[in-house]
């Protein structure tokens, strides 16, 4: 099967030429022919159960296997054997499915859960129910894009792991971010209205849960495919030396704001705080836009077909253009300029806010690309892993988990800014003594506000929610039926015997979520 990149490069070079082309691309049929969607459950037009098989990177209609609570593809009845996820009968309605033979009970996706949010507080069902459909969508897409997705066993290993944790019964709030590959999300994120309260006084043009997720993300494969890898110091000429004393970056950041020039060096103002920062803002939109492309191109959106000129970004501004894939990166991301200044044009004719409301400068577009080479290594990388045995002399790709551990740390606190210019503590509140500058209060220096327009936004996946004849997702079912919080992968989620207290771990230890760990801080100062 050819790979994503193979995949999304064929179709953004001959859009315009097909109507579209479902070869791999979002858009999901039952047998029975109803579209249906990424989160679907179950058929509304003929009742067929609706799986989520992350392999394939599809939603497919499920007939029943032969053992008890066991399912085949509905158009393979002799292939393979699934199990539902544990958490389909939980707020979290997951439905994705794993190898019936599998020693889990949970999905991949929700086996890197390692503190959920206390289900005995009523609200807090509909908030996970936020985090992991917006979750799902991140790690269906690292998937898709061949990176590793592996499972924190235990601290410091190189996997992944996250926490939704809410305020502490001391008052606590949690710090929104990333250190050794453990993700820590503040669920207060998944209110609406408290999300919508924070980007304003943040002063941030944007602020979702996968956009969160996209940029804590990005730290994490920071370590696990820059950190002492063989693209670090690409990594530090494009982005600067990420060795600069991280804390005192941050609070030079939030104590004058970003330097007035930065919209031509960076995504956002949160960016240009850090080389750490820079990377995770521009890695989470590099996830937005490889997203949000291939998804317009699966409902046969054709750039070509946008009625504007733009002019293209050329090989001028990459850093490297002598990369075999840089004429496929071209096209990408000429293709996101052309659909989202039609999507945010759409967003204004219907008086909502700009659907991408960034701008790409030329050394942004150069980080991008950068990145896009590191994906596809690290894609590829995990390929040549899965087929045969790594070969000893070849250099890896993968910094690996020793270099994951001793770096990191950055973000706590994290404003999440994915893409804001974020800056602060989720809560603007008591944050405690061992907040990094991330957590620190808002400052009312509110950064020059993020530019407004120019390009972008395809139309995606969002089509149909309201219309939507496809059973939605069974939200709230799992309330009452699911009194335990699953701690964590090893856990059945109904049997769970392990009570879900909101920062308590499986062992009934405190889980300590709003602990920071301390900023690396390095010497060697460079200039960003
Ligand atoms: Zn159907
Ligand atoms: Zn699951
Ligand atoms: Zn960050």
């Amino acid at each position: 099967m050819s790979s994503f990149f193979d995949s999304i490069s064929a179709r953004v070079a001959d859009s315009g030429k097909r109507k579209r082309d479902n070869s791999r691309g979002k858009i999901f049929h039952c047998d029975c022919g109803q579209p249906v969607f990424f989160h679907n459950t179950a058929c509304l037009a003929c009742q067929a159960q609706l799986g989520y098989e992350p392999d394939l990177g599809e939603v497919r209609s499920l007939a029943e296997g032969t053992e008890p609570d066991t399912w085949v593809l509905a158009s393979e009845p002799k292939g393979r054997i699934f199990k539902r996820c544990g958490n389909l009968n939980t707020p979290a309605a997951c439905n994705w499915l794993l190898p019936a033979d599998s020693a889990e009970t949970l999905c991949l996706a929700c086996q890197l859960n390692r503190t959920i949010p206390d289900l005995s507080v009523p609200e807090n069902g509909e908030l996970w129910r936020k985090i992991e459909a917006a979750k799902r969508l991140l790690i269906a897409q690292l998937l898709t894009l061949g990176l590793p997705v592996k499972p924190m066993v235990e601290e410091g290993d190189g996997g992944l792991a996250f926490d939704f944790v809410g305020t502490s019964v001391d008052g606590v709030a949690p710090l929104t971010g990333h250190a050794s590959g453990l993700v820590t999300l503040n669920i207060k994120e998944a209110d609406d209205a408290e999300r919508a309260k924070m980007r304003e006084q943040m002063h941030e043009p944007y602020r979702t849960l996968l956009g969160h997720f996209r940029h804590e993300i990005g730290h994490y494969y920071w370590d696990v495919l820059i950190a002492d890898g063989p693209f670090l110091e690409h990594y530090r000429k494009a982005f600067g030396d990420e060795r600069i004393d991280y804390g005192e970056a941050l609070k030079v950041h939030y104590e004058n704001g970003a330097p007035p020039d930065w919209a031509n060096h960076f995504i956002s103002t949160y960016a240009s705080s850090h080389p750490w920062e820079d990377w995770a803002e521009t890695w989470a939109h590099y996830l937005h836009m490889m997203d949000t492309v291939d998804t317009a191109l699966s409902y046969g959106i054709s750039p070509k077909a946008v009625q504007r000129d733009y002019e293209p970004f050329t090989e001028a501004v990459l850093t490297d253009p002598d990369d075999p894939s840089a004429q496929d990166f071209l096209r990408i991301v000429n293709a996101w300029v052309a659909l989202t200044g039609v999507l945010n044009e759409l967003s204004r004719a219907m008086g909502q806010r700009d659907f991408y409301p960034f701008a790409l400068p030329a050394p942004v577009v150069g980080k991008l690309q950068f990145i896009h080479r590191v994906v596809k290594a690290g894609s590829e990388q995990v390929s040549r892993d899965e087929t045969v045995a790594v070969t000893i002399d070849e250099p890896m790709l993968m910094a690996g988990a020793a270099a994951a551990q001793n770096m990191q740390t950055q973000e706590q606190g994290d404003a999440g800014q994915s893409q804001g210019d974020g800056m602060g503590n989720n809560q603007g509140q008591n944050l405690g003594p061992s907040s990094t500058p991330e957590g620190a209060p808002a400052v009312g220096a509110a950064p020059a506000a993020a530019p407004l327009d120019n390009a972008v936004a395809p139309v995606n996946n969002n089509v149909a929610p309201v219309n939507n004849p496809v059973a939605p997702v069974n939200n709230n079912v799992a309330l009452v039926n699911n009194p335990v919080a699953p701690l964590d992968n090893t856990v059945a989620p109904v049997n769970n015997p392990a009570p879900v207290v909101n920062g308590v771990n499986a062992d009934g230890t405190p889980a300590n979520p709003t602990t920071p760990p301390q900023a690396a801080q390095q010497p060697v100062p460079a200039p960003l």
